[in-house]
């Protein structure tokens, strides 16, 4: 039997259903698709790709978020080589700079894609320290090296251990002396949605390292690549089905065996039943648990828990279509700026300007650009009550910085938008508008993240509050893991359901003395 939504046909009947078309549920898709199974992917949105989507206005083809791809477009990496062999064919352009950072009292700091240029041109900057970039980068090399192991293998090991505990800014303050060189070195941690104060040493340098194996945005924008997942997955024989939100994930005996679904259009709603053993969910994990699982399936403790754990902030975006600009200034203008060498700077000044037509020019009308700001704002959903006075300041601070970055911006400008916490939220579901997840601090990572699998049988989780953790390299490694388990249905299996047993054994204490600690912040 087939359901019939907007006009097209689903089977009722799915070897799997997946939730949510964000990277990690595409990419989940595709594998399982290719391992030969009948899959259906059920997102609410009009587009697929999650934070990984764009909208057009005037002309000007914006990404909604995600810019930085780190290792796709590199077949050689773990990463690149998943989506090469699924023969996605999103074209990708390297970066090169992969970055630059603007600090108090220093030139402009363009990080080169070559490895060895950029450590001769620390030592240039910083000669004092130049022993201790050696040490630092020599542990930050075994660092990526057992963090890999540790996070994406899941083989557990002894350096990975001993570093997992440390912070981004600890390890800065273990090496070095001079506050220019550690602003240099922690410059683009707001990308984590976190201080560098919070955020996991061992998790960055994963990311860190990684850059130099190349750092790549997608020809066409971040839709482009989206919809190449897409059309990987159609051509593998999987349906997808948008504007429709999973409203449950259903249970029999313990075991997942579909879900219900309702259609998001103008017209008036309909209610469908789709049947499979298997489900994933890439959607939020709040939202999966809370809302479509529900406690009676997983217990309040684990809702409580999650409610306490600490999530990423979410990301603030200012949206510029220009007309006439010189390439040459707002080349120079990109990167993350800094108005001092704190750490907590991130949450404060810190804004970050990314220029797409840099690398693919046709987004933008002939002889147009897109600038985007993207500025870390430390708040919860419930505590604004006038989101239009909330983003008329924001906009406000950022203009005035902008300014004098770009004096005369104001003149070229034909689209100006913004798009808050609520926006990520709305559009995405991602609780609190969170930018990757839950928070990629020490205690929040490895076991203690959630686990891939749930208490329910055949029901699994994907993306950035999964394990590994956020960001695109994670979030594609959760959906490689998910996928061996299940079209492997033996050892595999196995370990991923272990995986939630040492999650379980790690939070359960903690978990109840998390909820209570928030539990009496809330009532203070
Ligand atoms: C501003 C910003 C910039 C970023 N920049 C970068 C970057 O440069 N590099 C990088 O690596 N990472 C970046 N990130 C993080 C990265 O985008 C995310 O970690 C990653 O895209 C999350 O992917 P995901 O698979 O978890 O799914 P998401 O992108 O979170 O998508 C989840 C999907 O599930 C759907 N969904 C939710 N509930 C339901 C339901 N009930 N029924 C059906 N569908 C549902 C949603 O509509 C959505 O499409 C950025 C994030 C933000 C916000």
């Amino acid at each position: 039997m087939a359901h019939v939504i907007f006009g097209r046909e689903y089977p009722e009947q799915n070897d799997a259903i997946v939730i949510g078309s964000g990277i990690g549920g595409l990419v989940c898709a595709n594998l399982l698709a290719e391992g030969g199974m009948k899959v259906l992917l059920i997102e609410r949105h009009s587009m697929l790709g999650g934070f990984c989507s764009t909208f057009r206005r005037k002309g000007f083809l914006f990404d909604a978020a995600t810019h930085f791809y780190p290792l796709l477009g590199n077949p050689t990496t773990l990463t690149g080589k998943i989506l090469h062999d699924l023969g996605i064919e999103t074209e990708w352009v390297k970066m090169d700079p992969v970055d630059r950072f603007h600090l108090p009292n220093l030139p402009a700091f363009a990080v080169p894609a070559d490895f060895g240029e950029y450590l001769t041109k620390l030592k240039d900057w910083f000669p004092e320290e130049a022993a201790a970039i050696d040490r630092y980068f020599a542990e930050l090399r075994q660092a990526y090296l057992y963090g890999l192991l540790y996070y994406f293998k899941g083989v557990d090991n002894e350096q990975a251990r001993k570093l997992e505990r440390f912070t981004i800014a600890q390890k800065l303050d273990e090496h070095f002396h001079d506050p220019r060189l550690k602003a240099v070195l922690m410059a683009d941690a707001p990308h984590w949605g976190s201080l560098p104060n919070r955020t996991s040493f061992l998790f960055d340098a994963m990311l860190r390292l990684s850059y130099f194996l190349g750092n790549y945005y997608p020809r066409g924008s971040s839709q482009k690549f989206a919809d190449d997942l897409g059309r990987g997955l159609t051509r593998r024989g999987g349906k997808i089905v948008k504007c429709t939100g999973v409203d449950r994930i259903l249970v029999e005996n313990g075991k997942v065996s579909g879900v219900r679904v309702r259609t998001l259009a103008r017209r008036a709603s309909q209610e469908f039943v789709f049947k499979a053993p298997i489900v994933v969910s890439n959607a939020d994990s709040v939202h999966t648990y809370r809302d479509l699982l529900g406690e009676e399936h997983c217990g309040r403790w684990m809702i409580e828990y999650l409610e306490s754990l600490t999530p990423t902030y979410p990301c603030y975006l200012m949206h510029f279509g220009l007309r006439g600009m010189d390439p040459k200034v707002l080349e120079a203008a990109e990167g993350y700026h800094w108005s001092s060498y704190d750490p907590g700077d991130a949450i404060r000044n810190v804004f970050k300007i990314f220029v797409p037509t840099r690398f693919d020019p046709e987004m933008a009308p002939p002889g147009c650009q897109i600038l985007i700001v993207q500025k870390l704002t430390p708040l919860r959903l419930e505590e604004v009550t006038d989101w239009a006075a909330h983003k008329a300041e924001i906009d406000r601070r950022i203009l005035e910085r902008l300014r004098q970055v770009l004096p005369g911006i104001d003149d070229h400008v034909v689209v100006r938008l913004s798009a808050s916490a609520w926006t990520s939220f709305h559009y995405t579901n991602n609780w609190q508008g969170a930018m990757l997840g839950w928070e990629m601090s020490p205690e929040q990572l490895g076991s203690a993240r959630l686990a891939n699998a749930t208490p329910v049988e055949n029901l699994y989780l994907v993306g950035h509050w999964t394990q590994p953790g956020g960001g695109i390299t994670p979030v594609i490694i959760s959906a490689q893991r998910v996928a061996r388990a299940i079209l492997s249905a033996g050892k595999t299996q196995a370990d991923l359901a272990s995986q939630y047993f040492a999650f379980h054994a790690t939070v359960s204490g903690r978990g109840r003395s998390a909820a209570s600690t928030r539990a009496e912040r809330v009532r203070e």
